[in-house]
């Protein structure tokens, strides 16, 4: 089922979801279940699964460094798949811009339908580790806009080199991600609510946030959207807080704000535990606060381990 029927269906009630990262090659699929087996007791609808950026490794050969790109944590589709049929429950496999080209994206869209996924999260994907900025795949896009476009235009029947009129169609509900402290590369708030907007009238269904760990940030970012005519339901993404130095972290790789009151409560702490303690606590606070301004969905960003959002989820759900 689409996500927005999801919502439609929830009648207002607000559901919970989550999103999962694959593990790195070579890993066996059962440590993923293992994770997420407790958190299929609170029912999430859905269930997201990232895709990593391709990445340069080093080996030595004959004496020399030989540089080879490579993905260590492949298999999105797989995993989107597999849990599909295991548990029953929709899944959203994230499609990037960087590292993909026009084409490798049509065929990856093909293969979801095949396996009936009607879900995906249109995303640009972030530069390369070695990159400083964001560089376009050669015969990929540059700006999850164009990404968009196409998803909309398989929609249609319109693929790249060929025009299919066919019954059934695929109708893939679309995902984008907004930032309520803009993006890095944002100039400004407005400007990257502007682009924003131009995912969702070329075709994005429902938005999904970046992590952030004060609400009041999120509901100005709501109303600037809203105020802008963007009117598809808005999902906040919460990440609890997990170790010490998520505080440097956080902020560096996400461009996000730390309260200050969250900073001095982690700083206290003694041990790992308690760290994983006051940040499922600030998170069932702030979801408690998002459930009370009424959003459709808290989505939470589960990354490795998952008894943290467990612990979150039982307060809650
Ligand atoms: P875009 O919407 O293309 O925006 C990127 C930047 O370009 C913004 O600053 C925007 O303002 C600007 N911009 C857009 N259009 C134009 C234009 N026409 N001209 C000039 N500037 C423009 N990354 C991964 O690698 N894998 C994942 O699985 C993944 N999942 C994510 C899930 C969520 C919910 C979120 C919020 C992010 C996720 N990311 C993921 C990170 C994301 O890929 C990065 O934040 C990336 O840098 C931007 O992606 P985007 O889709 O927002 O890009």
């Amino acid at each position: 089922m689409k996500i927005t029927d999801h919502i439609k269906k929830a009648n207002g009630q607000t559901l919970f979801s989550f999103e999962i990262v694959p593990p790195v090659k070579g890993k066996s699929i059962q440590e993923l279940y293992k994770n997420i087996d407790p958190l299929m007791e609170f029912k999430p609808p859905f269930i997201d699964v990232t895709t990593s950026r391709e990445e340069y490794i080093y080996k030595e050969k004959d004496g020399l460094l030989d540089k080879k790109l490579t993905r260590t944590r492949p298999g999105t589709l797989g995993i989107c798949a597999s849990l599909k049929h295991k548990y029953n429950v929709d899944t959203v496999p994230h499609v990037l811009c960087g590292g993909f080209t026009k084409e490798e994206t049509e065929y990856l869209l093909v293969d979801c339908q095949y396996l009936e996924i009607e879900n995906v999260m249109a995303l640009r994907g972030d530069a390369r580790k070695e990159e400083k900025y964001f560089t376009p795949t050669k015969g990929g896009h540059q700006y999850a806009t164009e990404l968009v476009k196409q998803i909309q235009d398989i929609n249609e029947g319109n693929y790249l080199h060929d025009t299919i009129e066919a019954s059934d169609l695929s109708s893939f509900c679309i995902g984008v991600a907004g930032y309520p402290e803009k993006h890095m590369e944002a100039p400004s708030l407005q400007s990257d609510l502007k682009r924003l907007k131009e995912k969702v009238d070329l075709g994005a269904d429902y938005v999904v946030t970046q992590m952030f760990f004060d609400n009041q940030k999120f509901f100005a970012f709501v109303e600037a959207a809203r105020a802008m005519g963007i009117n598809v339901p808005i999902i906040p993404g919460i990440k609890p807080i997990a170790v010490k130095n998520h505080l440097q972290l956080l902020p560096q790789v996400f461009r996000v704000d730390i309260p200050q009151d969250l900073i001095d409560a982690v700083e206290a702490c003694k041990t790992n535990q308690d760290v994983r303690k006051v940040g499922v606590e600030w998170a069932i606070q702030q979801s408690r606060e998002l459930r009370e301004y009424g959003v459709p969905v808290l989505h939470y960003y589960s990354m490795g381990k998952s008894d943290n959002v467990e612990a979150i989820a039982k307060e809650l759900f």
